[in-house]
């Protein structure tokens, strides 16, 4: 038994030195990913459930490394986080984002009904007590009309320091620009912080939609988030719809919009704009 245990303590360590050479690998990659042009935006479209047109979208991080390929941003977002890296990269996505919205806007696809462009903002971007005024410079310099931006934050991000957290929204709303409340009801705030805080906009979770149509404790949760979000007069947007029954459950529950494979997976920017220009000709 005693060698075995001596075994397995050396397979551990085996396994510990190599994960900690990977993220060292990383964190050194990663560095050095924006200078190298690395990093890209992929869109996903939010859809109308009215009409079912394409009127937004959420760009999300990718990681193109020329050895180890795709990176998604699971396995990159918290070793941003944790090395700092992701206050630098999370102002290019803001910047890259704003500037290619503006393009769209500007170009042909202006036949398109996208006003609005959502971007994802970590808690330790947020945290920086430049920020907001960062964000207000770059909407300013990238000519991005305001209301068109969407800041999405978790619950993690709002729940700590909220005094200074409600006077960051503010300053942000008053610039115009919109707040959305992402994977809405993965955490831990309540209804008392829903009511304190300025959001313009509630994500509902992947994990609630997924089981709408077969479970009925997700069916009711869904009910009630939907008739709250009424109350507190959000635009809701249901994340992760995948299939016509959960469409259809969320659109007669009176939910306005929808992200998800079934009209679309985030895609490159050409890819983007096909389905743009598709629905214009349709
Ligand atoms: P999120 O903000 O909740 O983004 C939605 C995620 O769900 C995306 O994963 C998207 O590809 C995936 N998704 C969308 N529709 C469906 C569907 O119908 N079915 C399924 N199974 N999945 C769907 P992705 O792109 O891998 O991003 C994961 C998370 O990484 C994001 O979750 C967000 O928290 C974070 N992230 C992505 N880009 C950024 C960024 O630029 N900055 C920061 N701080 N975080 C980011
Ligand atoms: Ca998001
Ligand atoms: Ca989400
Ligand atoms: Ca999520």
């Amino acid at each position: 038994a005693k060698k075995e245990g001596r075994n397995t303590t050396r397979f551990y360590q085996e396994e510990m030195d190599q994960w900690i050479k990977k993220r060292l690998f990383l964190e050194n990659a990663l560095r050095s990913a924006v200078k190298n042009n690395e990093l890209e935006l992929y869109y996903q479209p939010v859809i109308e459930m009215k009409t079912k047109l394409i009127i937004g979208a959420e760009a999300l991080l990718r990681w193109n490394h020329p050895e180890l390929g795709l990176i998604m941003p699971d396995e990159m977002i918290e070793i941003a986080e944790e090395s700092g890296l992701i206050v630098g990269i999370g102002e290019w996505v803001l910047r890259e984002a704003c500037t290619q919205f503006v393009r769209w806007r500007a170009e042909n696809l202006r036949q398109s009904h996208i006003d609005r462009i959502a971007v994802n903002v970590s808690a330790v971007q947020f945290r920086q007590s430049d920020f907001v005024d960062k964000v207000i410079r770059t909407v300013a310099e990238t000519g991005l009309v305001p209301s068109m931006l969407e800041l999405e934050l978790t619950e993690s991000t709002v729940i700590d320091n909220i005094d200074i957290v409600i006077d960051k929204m503010n300053r942000l709303r008053h610039a115009g620009i919109g707040i959305s409340m992402d994977d809405f009801g993965t955490g831990y705030s309540s209804l008392g912080y829903l009511k304190k805080l300025p959001f313009t906009t509630l994500k509902i979770d992947r994990s609630f939609v997924r089981d709408i149509v077969s479970d009925t404790d997700d069916a009711a949760l869904v009910e009630t988030i939907l008739s709250m979000a009424s109350i507190f007069k959000f635009d809701v947007i249901a994340e992760g719809v995948e299939t016509i029954e959960q469409f259809k459950f969320l659109e007669s529950h009176g939910c306005q919009y929808f992200q998800g494979y079934l009209c679309s997976k985030p895609v490159q920017v050409k890819h983007f704009e096909e389905l743009l220009v598709h629905e214009i000709q349709s």
